[in-house]
Formats: C-alpha cells, structure tokens, sequence
C-alpha cells in the first residue's frame, strides 16, 4: 500500500478540545471566537467534529500547514482560537505557539486556507549557571540548573575536544551563559547557550555564540564540523527549486516552497547534513514521514516524504549518518526527497545558503568577536554559583 486511505485518521493525535471551550461572541461582527486550550490526549478531529467544523475544512489547513508542520505535534497548554462568520463558516483558525508567536489559517476567497504568522518583538537576557564535576557532567550539570537540551548543547559543541566520559574528573569546573527569550516580560519558552566553558585541570575548553548563530572557541575558531550541502551521498536532479512562491504542482495554486525536492528514488539513503540531535519524527497527512534535527547552532534540517525512519526523536546523529529511506509518503506526485534548511528559524534555499565550513570569525568582524569574548569569559570567571546577572542582547 502506497498511500494511507485517510491519511487525516491516523495523525493528528495531539490536540484538545479543552474541557470547557469558551465561546465569546464579537459583538457587532458577526464573528463568534471559540477558545481552547490544548490538553494531553487531544486531537484536532475531535475539537473539529465537537464543533461541527467539516472534516473539509480541516483537511485544507492541513494542507496549508505541510510546508510549516505547525500542526503536526501540538503542545499541551498551546492556546487556540477558532472563529466562525454569521453563517456558522469557521474563517480562521489562531494558535498561540509561545509568548511572542501567533500562527494563523486564514480562509481565502477561494475557501482554501492560507498560513501567516506574526512575531511580536523580543529579547534575550542572560544568566550564568556554574557547577563543579562530581559523577557525570550530565548529574553535575543538572544539579547546575542546566536542562537536558542545554546540556545537549554543551556536550556537542565541546565534543571535538573534550571526551566527556574519560577526560573529566572530580572537581573539574564549568560555567555556561544561557540566554533567554522574553517577549516583554514574559518568557517564550526559548533558550540558547551563548557561551560554555569547561576547565579540566590544565586545560580549558570554551565555545562562544557570535552573532552569525555559529560557535567559536576563545580564539576564533569554529568548534563544529563542517555541514554537507547534499542530503545524499551524491547530488540528484532538483525536480522543484526553494521558492517564495511557486505554483503548487498539485494544487495548482500559488504558495511557497520551503524547501528543495530531489529527485531520490524510493530507497535512497538520506543523511544528516550535520552533527545534530533528532528533534521530532512524524507522519503529516501531507508531508509525510518527517524528521527534524537540530543542529545546535543557528541551523536546522527537515527530511519528508520519507519511507522509512531510521532514527528516534532525542537520538545524536553524526554528520553524513544514515537517517532515513526516501519515499513517496504524504501527497506527492512521485517518490522525492523534500528537503528544508531553517537559518535561525526562518526557511533557506539549502543549495544556495551559507553553510557552516568550519571557518573562523570572519576577519572584518574579528575585533567584536573579541571584545564580546572577553566580557562573557569575564562574567563566567567571577559570578556567583547561579547568577542572575543579565546582559542585555538585542540579536
Ligand atoms: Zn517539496
């Protein structure tokens, strides 16, 4: 069996209609809003046949949403809105994704939905966390207030030159710089390493963000590998460039494409394009089988239409390892790769981007790298066990 019979059944299986959904009409609108809030065991079809909203309906931002998969593993406490005209039609459905973020499936005129989402402004403040090795990093790093994906973090980007199971011993040092993302004062959930440092007993291994999104050692020198530009061992015809706004070959309609598709037979071996950790699996009725891996830097890769997955959420990958089989799964017109690279969050043409090359600072921005080095290996030396010390950080 190639294609699911209804491949809405069996995914999907995230989302709530919320015990009480609040129903608010707009006054003098004509528009009436439906609220709920997501709970754990929840699916979209559900909310959507308690509401009487058409499995048509659905099915069309679906449809919207396989460029994005925004639907696609909902979080419980996620807040949405639905929003009905005079005649009971659902117009828009709104997902509140974190503090900052609204998304929106806007009914257009021709009844299809169309995806949009607004960013209110943000910032990041930092603080610096410190521990002293006793047990593992993981259990020290815990104990430092680190959480499991900072601690990802720290662990990939000084991997290349700290063996983490042999090299540490009891009362080695470390000290992190952990930004935060607040969208007034309010936390948006997202958080970002800026600067690790771990002090063995003559050696100390650092890595700094810089504001490119990539990580450098005191010096300059990038910490991670190289990526690959092909997903494949070798390259293969490009069958639907990245593209703002492409005519969708099935559709017909004008939407965009966040991605590259290749022309990789059903089977093709699919590899990640750099060192990483698999941040979500999953089949989208239009997608696919998906993966998603992020990088640890400012990059992220997307993987669909896959046939099988080879790999498990949480799992390290290294560059170049064997992810996946590619297929024909979700809608496509015939077995392909779909491929996306994200540059801090936003969708790039993976053929054309700039990729990491394992290069240094750039020369002409060498004097920032420095100065900006400095202060953070300063605040890391002298605060306190756990300081909140916040430096303010518009990038
Ligand atoms: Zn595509």
């Amino acid at each position: 069996m190639t294609q699911a019979p209804d491949p809405l059944e069996d995914s999907l299986a995230t989302i709530t209609p919320g015990a009480g959904a609040e129903i608010q009409p707009g006054p003098g609108t004509g528009l009436t809003a439906v609220h709920h809030r997501v709970e754990p065991g929840d699916t979209l079809s559900t909310i959507f046949s308690s509401l009487g909203v058409p499995m048509a309906d659905l099915r069309k931002i679906m449809e919207a949403d396989a460029e994005y998969l925004a639907l696609a593993t909902l979080q419980p406490g996620t807040e949405f809105r639905l929003t009905f005209d005079e005649a009971n039609q659902l117009t828009e459905l709104a997902l509140e994704i974190d503090a900052a973020r609204t998304i929106f499936f806007t009914k257009t005129d021709d009844a299809t939905f169309e995806y949009r989402q607004t960013e209110a402004e943000t910032q990041w403040v930092s603080e610096v966390l410190r521990g002293t090795i006793e047990g593992s990093f993981y259990a020290s790093a815990i104990r430092a207030g680190l959480t499991e994906n900072q601690i990802a973090s720290v662990s990939q980007l000084l991997k290349h030159q700290v063996d983490f199971r042999r090299d540490l011993r009891a009362g080695d040092r470390f000290s992190v710089i952990i930004g935060q993302e607040l969208a007034g004062d309010e936390s948006t959930g997202k958080s970002r390493l800026e600067a690790a440092s771990l002090q063995l007993r003559s050696d100390t291994y650092t890595a700094f963000r810089f504001e490119d999104g990539n990580y450098y050692d005191e010096n300059g020198k990038s910490v991670l590998p190289a990526f690959r530009r092909w997903p494949t061992t070798t390259p293969y015809r490009v069958s639907s460039h990245f593209s703002r706004n492409r005519i969708h070959p099935v559709t017909g309609r004008k939407a965009p494409h966040n991605g590259v598709d290749l022309a990789t037979p059903r089977g093709t071996p699919i590899l990640s394009t750099g060192d990483g950790i698999v941040q979500r699996i999953g089949n989208h009725p239009y997608a696919g089988k998906y993966i998603d891996i992020d990088h640890g830097n400012a990059y992220k890769t997307r993987y669909l239409h896959l046939d099988r997955i080879l790999v498990r959420k949480g799992e390290k990958v290294q560059r170049g390892h064997k992810i996946a089989l590619s297929g024909n799964t979700g809608r496509s017109t015939g077995p392909h790769l779909h491929f996306e690279l994200h540059i801090n969050g936003r969708p790039t043409d993976p053929l054309k981007a700039e990729i990491p090359t394992a290069a240094d600072v750039p020369q002409a921005l060498a004097g920032r790298f420095e100065e900006e080095t400095a202060f953070k290996l300063e605040v890391m030396r002298n605060a306190g066990s756990r300081s909140n010390l916040m430096l303010a950080d518009k990038s």
